[in-house]
């Protein structure tokens, strides 16, 4: 039977954060386990059955209003493209997204003493009023680190923003995640200069326990800025039109070297990261082109938020780069 009366205990809501993560808190704080809850909504969750079907009881349990719970929980939000305010631009509940701690200060600061995980898009690295980090490499709460001892992280994440708000959400997106696998494919591949300012960057954050910071942390979070300007590069329309462009590969080549990416850069042969990406890029163009379907691609280029139905920012779309064939 549905539930019929609120638990004795409520929790506040997080922006962001997982269903999952919500019936955790709200469990505990009833002392209850996880089945106990679960149980109490009476909803058998099968492989196809929607998350919305636990909306209901949710609210009556959790006491706050089916309305309230999707503004705060975007599992709930069932659709992709929306008009209606609070809910575009939220983060789509799917594999491309990460789930991650939220900033553990702003947790606090709303009054909640126990972990809060969120859907993250990709931007979400670094908390700006805390300056803390709390991307790539973060597992649990504890593993943010302060990240005051890298300024140029810190101006990253202003810049990143700046990128979406220029070249289009799901085009930086896309391109971070590129722009991280080339870089860090670069450092295995190429010697960094100079050594004491890399080693420097990968050994300046610490934990106030003193354990030490996981590799891969250290190396998003040291290199973050490059990766960001790398983002910038790969998102420009630009630019992919330059690369695309028959003899325009070498002037984009050089473009890292400009931006102070990657000092002195050239491939070193045809396996380079970025050459490849160039490559896959084609490769992508030239089968929408064959089927004769640009639509295809949104496949490949998915959007990490809810997007508005009507009125769509210009930055949404785009077209092929590549020359279109005359019939
Ligand atoms: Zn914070």
């Amino acid at each position: 039977m549905p539930p019929s009366r609120r638990l004795p205990r409520t929790v506040p809501l997080f922006r962001d954060e997982t269903v999952d993560s919500f019936l955790a808190r709200l469990a505990a704080a009833n002392h209850l386990d996880i089945e106990e809850l679960r149980a109490l909504l009476d909803v058998r969750m099968l492989k196809k059955t929607p998350i919305t079907e636990l909306r209901p009881p949710l609210a009556t349990v959790s006491g706050y209003t089916e309305h309230h719970l999707t503004l705060a929980l975007p599992e709930f939000i069932a659709t992709k493209r929306t008009d209606t305010p609070g809910l575009i631009d939220r983060p789509l509940p799917d594999s491309h997204n990460a789930q991650r701690p939220a900033c553990r200060f702003c947790v606090h600061r709303a009054g909640i003493t126990s972990p809060v995980i969120c859907w993250m898009t990709h931007e979400r690295n670094v908390c700006l009023r805390h300056l803390l980090w709390i991307g790539d490499g973060c597992q649990q709460p504890e593993d943010q680190v302060d990240i005051t001892p890298l300024p140029d992280t810190v101006l990253a994440q202003r810049h990143h923003r700046n990128l979406i708000a220029r070249h289009g959400r799901r085009w930086v997106g896309l391109a971070f995640h590129s722009a991280k696998e080339i870089f860090l494919d670069w450092k295995e591949r190429y010697e960094f200069h100079p050594e004491e300012a890399v080693t420097r960057r990968l050994t300046a954050l610490s934990h106030p326990s003193g354990k030490p910071v996981a590799d891969d942390l250290a190396l998003t979070a040291g290199f973050h800025p490059e990766i960001v300007r790398l983002s910038g590069l790969l998102a420009s329309d630009h630019w992919e039109r330059v690369a695309l462009r028959k003899g325009g590969l070498a002037s984009f080549l050089d473009e890292v070297s400009h931006r102070n990416i990657l000092g002195g850069y050239e491939p070193e042969d045809r396996s380079d990261p970025l050459l490849k990406w160039v490559r896959d890029r084609v490769g992508n163009y030239n089968m929408a082109l064959h089927f004769n379907r640009w639509e295809i691609l949104a496949f490949l280029f998915h959007d990490e938020t809810t997007r508005r139905l009507t009125k769509r920012p210009a930055t949404d779309l785009r077209t092929c780069p590549l020359p279109l064939p005359h019939y």
